[in-house]
């Protein structure tokens, strides 16, 4: 039988109210059982809970009773609102749990659950996991416009293009003694898929866009040792994450700090000194600092401006994505400064506000500074460029192949789009998605 799930949806420690919610079949009789009766619908009502096993009062709460399937989960649902201590928290917990056919929830289970009664769909369900782990405003706005449904908009006038391309196809199929795709209709079908073509496109590169704002602007802090590294990210974050030292080669490992600038997430990581070393440790360090600093969206390549330095290693960041910045700015006088070059102290804080700055100018190109992008995520972005893919396919066969052929593509590419918001998926997608949220959600 399908069990009733319980959780707290507020996270653990003392709070004025602690939000307990229950989904499933059991809700009516457990709000008989502890709260003596079941108050009307969606209204708040106060109400006594005890322990049915002794009467024992456990607290006095409002009690919310939503029953299904016009709610969350599209199953019957209670709330219990009740004052937050760890003693009234762990009375309640023991007392549902002596309840038959009610069990403690899984992290994600009531959105399971609200999916699998098609309540919501995984691009939703994302948006919503997106909105829960938001830290800047960006971020925030990117995870509630994903809610809002864009996607649905983009995705329905892309299927229309498809189907109408199929039912161009199956009427020739039905229609004609031949084969063949009659030459009228396949430049058609062709320019229908071509438009198509061109949407998913620029869809799937605007998604970049996004994994920005959701993963934050990576900056990598390289340079050899002892050049300012660690210092200049204390100076950044004003916090003291690095270990400064006057020893070369301490950061053996990488620290990273995040920053809101305008808004969105800047994570920058402090690298080892990248340096040709004997040590075992720490040429670790340096073979993980040289690869981070290839997955990077920017690298600040750090010199001292008190002495010759060397030039970045070869190959170290794509073009555009490289930065010199010359450290300990106050060992200079500011007369020998040349202006095309970007100095700063860590020490005095010389230049690092027209740092913060400069780097928060690039992280809002990467975002795209423009509207936000439909596709927030890399499984999103791969069901598009599955669908992309088999439009190409069908295309290019549309000249040499049967209607049949092409259809079974365009077919595929339908499949992909339903992955995109799980119409159809595997398991272990459904898995990876809903073990993202908190128990309780
Ligand atoms: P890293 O090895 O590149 O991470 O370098 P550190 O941040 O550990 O700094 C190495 C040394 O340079 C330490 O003694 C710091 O105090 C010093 N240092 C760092 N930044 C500045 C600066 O802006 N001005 C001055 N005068 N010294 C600095």
């Amino acid at each position: 039988m399908h069990k009733t799930i319980f959780a707290f949806a507020t996270p653990e420690g003392r709070s004025a109210i602690a939000v307990l919610r229950l989904s499933g079949p059991e809700c009516r009789a457990v709000c008989t059982k502890i709260a003596g009766d079941v108050p009307s619908p969606r209204t708040g009502s106060v109400r006594v809970l005890r322990d049915p096993r002794d009467g024992d009062v456990i607290d006095e709460a409002i009690v919310f009773w939503t029953p299904g399937p016009g709610s969350f989960t599209g199953e019957d649902c209670l709330e219990f609102h009740v004052h937050g201590s760890r003693a009234v928290r762990s009375a309640l917990l023991a007392t549902l749990g002596s309840l038959p056919d009610c069990i403690p929830a899984g992290p994600g289970e009531f959105t399971l659950r609200a999916f699998l009664n098609g309540k919501t769909d995984l691009v939703k369900v994302e948006g919503l996991a997106d909105l829960l782990e938001a830290e800047t405003q960006v971020q925030r706005r990117q995870a509630i416009s994903q809610r809002s449904g864009a996607v649905h908009v983009r995705v329905g006038a892309w299927r229309e293009k498809l189907l109408g391309a199929m039912a161009l196809l199956e009427a020739s199929i039905d229609f004609s003694d031949e084969d063949d795709v009659r030459t009228d209709l396949k430049s058609e079908v062709g320019n229908a898929l071509g438009s198509l073509e061109i949407d998913l496109v620029r869809e799937i590169g605007r998604a970049r866009y996004a994994e920005v704002i959701r993963d934050g602007f990576k900056v990598a802090i390289a340079g050899p040792p002892n050049v300012g590294k660690s210092s200049l990210i204390n100076a950044l974050s004003r916090r003291d994450l690095a270990i400064v030292t006057e020893h070369a080669g301490t950061t053996r490992d990488i620290l990273e700090a995040s920053l809101e600038i305008d808004g969105m997430l800047v994570r920058f990581f402090d690298m080892a000194g990248l340096r040709d070393t004997e040590d075992p440790v720490e040429r670790i360090g340096v073979e993980r600092a040289r690869a981070l600093a290839a997955s990077t969206d920017l690298v600040l390549w750090l010199r001292s401006s008190d002495q010759e330095m060397p030039p970045a290693p070869e190959g170290l960041a794509h073009e555009g994505r490289l930065r010199h910045i010359f450290t300990k700015a106050d060992l200079c006088s500011a007369s020998a400064f040349e202006p095309s070059r970007i100095y700063v102290s860590s020490k005095s804080g010389y230049g690092i506000a027209e740092l913060i700055e400069l780097i928060g100018e690039l992280a809002a190109t990467a975002a795209g500074r423009g509207e936000p992008a439909v596709l927030t995520n890399a499984r999103q972005a791969s069901c598009v460029s599955q669908c992309y893919e088999a439009v190409a396919r069908a295309k290019s066969l549309l000249s040499v192949d049967s209607a049949e052929v092409v259809c079974e593509e365009l077919r595929a590419a339908n499949d992909a789009l339903s992955r995109l918001t799980g119409r159809i998926g595997p398991e272990e997608v459904l898995g990876a998605i809903f073990s993202r949220f908190c128990i309780g959600k």
